[in-house]
């Protein structure tokens, strides 16, 4: 195991780890008290004063914190140390809105660093490991993380940072490259292309791939891992409570550790607020009792999951957490039924097809249209335009059976829908533009 394999932590009993996030609440409260005044308001209306936060059992009496409030507040509203003692900022990706900014103290820095190195880790990264990370560099988090997790850890870092994806190929081929880390959208496109150079995946040094940012569906991580000839781990993490790290995945591949060192988690019934009991399907609420700059109590991440504190194989104690089945706000309701992207993809990819598609959704004459746009592979596209019919004719009823509802599929030509070097955007809701 790595330097950062740390079982003190990782393998802690429930009932150190509580007491370690007790005390740790309590002087986390008291200094956003004493130093956030756009907080310490929302407390008092709520009647709520640092005397009552004794555990995380009383956690519930905390107010919560949403992105409205992050916008409201921005640039400095929810700064909790002065700027002299700040030495970043980081920024959202803007995927749903206005980007939010977060700060970042040196040991804030070193501390979401660790948390990566721990997800490093956890795929078994050493420092033996050549480490290329291809996610974004600069206000995304993607590419600074993941960067000072790899250094921690001792592994050659690549800082590639997403595009220009022959130059990323070349330098996979020619360090050897072992351990790759970026969005699972861009990994599918980098398996795509090194198949178009002729490249086989036992060609590759690579072994496994750490990839988040945005949700992906089990088949998704079979078509990534069959095609770069790898491990594919998941990772979580969003700008406000740091980045990526918050909860990283382990050799059993079946959900995300949550660093509960660092971060206590909750599941909220996302329409009344009310916390739910263990197993709960519901809207995934962090508060961060480590950080010093931006220490957001019980933020509303608006991601939905599940978390289980079932015994994992790997040893770890520490809470996991599902695949976020989505955000809140990903959801679409098409006429008056829920449906997630991801139930998509996972229709998509299980009938043969690429994870390439474009979801489009307008209303004509109140009614909503939902169209779907799939690219076909080369061999799909020789087909007769009749083939074809009963190609797009199959994908609508296995999407009906999934769905409830039909959509109209369109087989497009092979590369005809764009590629993402980031987060993908999978969805055109131009009922939202109205
Ligand atoms: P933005 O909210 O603008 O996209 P971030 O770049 O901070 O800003 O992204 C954080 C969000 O990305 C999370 O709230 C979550 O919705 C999504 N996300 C991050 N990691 C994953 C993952 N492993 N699976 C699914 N969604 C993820
Ligand atoms: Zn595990």
């Amino acid at each position: 195991m790595g330097k950062y394999w740390n079982e003190q932590i990782e393998c802690m009993s429930r009932e150190d780890m509580k007491k370690l996030q007790d005390e740790r609440l309590v002087k986390q409260v008291k200094h956003v008290w004493d130093n956030v005044p756009y907080y310490r308001k929302k407390m008092e209306e709520k009647g709520v004063t640092p005397d009552d936060i004794k555990s995380t059992d009383d956690l519930y009496k905390l107010p919560f914190l949403t992105k409205a409030d992050l916008r409201d507040a921005y640039p400095y509203g929810l700064l909790a140390k002065p700027l002299s003692e700040c030495v970043r900022i980081q920024s959202t990706s803007g995927t749903t809105g206005k980007r939010v900014v977060a700060f970042y103290t040196q040991n804030d820095i070193d501390l979401w660093e660790d948390c990566c190195a721990r997800a490093i880790t956890a795929v078994g990264g050493t420092e033996d490991d050549v480490c290329q990370v291809c996610y974004g560099y600069g206000l995304f988090t993607g590419g600074p993380g993941l960067n000072g997790g790899s250094h921690k850890v001792g592994c050659l870092t690549l800082p590639m940072s997403s595009g220009n994806t022959e130059r990323q190929i070349q330098f996979m081929m020619d360090l050897g490259s072992t351990i790759i880390c970026c969005t699972p959208s861009y990994a599918a496109y980098i398996g795509e292309t090194l198949h178009e150079m002729g490249y086989k995946p036992e060609d590759n040094k690579l072994k496994a791939g750490i990839f988040g940012a945005e949700p992906w569906t089990e088949e998704m991580r079979r078509e990534i891992e069959k095609s770069l000839g790898i491990k594919a781990y998941d990772i979580y993490g969003l700008t406000e409570t740091s980045g990526p790290g918050v909860a990283f995945e382990c050799e059993a591949q079946t959900g995300m550790h949550i660093n509960e060192d660092n971060f206590i988690a909750e599941i909220i019934d996302p329409d009344t607020g009310e916390v739910l009991p263990e197993g709960s399907k519901g809207e995934l609420v962090f508060t961060s009792i480590t950080k010093e700059a931006f220490p957001l109590l019980r933020y509303r991440t608006r991601d939905i999951c599940v978390l289980t504190r079932e015994k994992c194989s790997c040893g770890r104690t520490l809470v996991k957490m599902c695949k976020p089945m989505g955000r809140s706000d990903d959801m679409m309701i098409i006429r008056g039924v829920n449906v997630f992207p991801s139930q998509i993809e996972s229709v998509l990819i299980e009938q043969g097809y690429s994870p390439n598609y474009l979801i489009e959704v307008d209303r004509v004459n109140n009614t909503d249209t939902f169209d779907i746009s799939v690219e076909m592979n080369a061999d799909q596209f020789s087909d007769t335009v009749k083939d074809i019919q009963k190609k797009e004719a199959e994908l609508v009823s296995a999407m009906k059976t999934v769905l409830g509802i039909n959509p109209k599929v369109h087989l497009v030509s092979p590369k005809s829908i764009a590629r993402s070097e980031g987060k993908a955007v999978r969805v055109i809701d131009k009922r939202k533009l109205i």
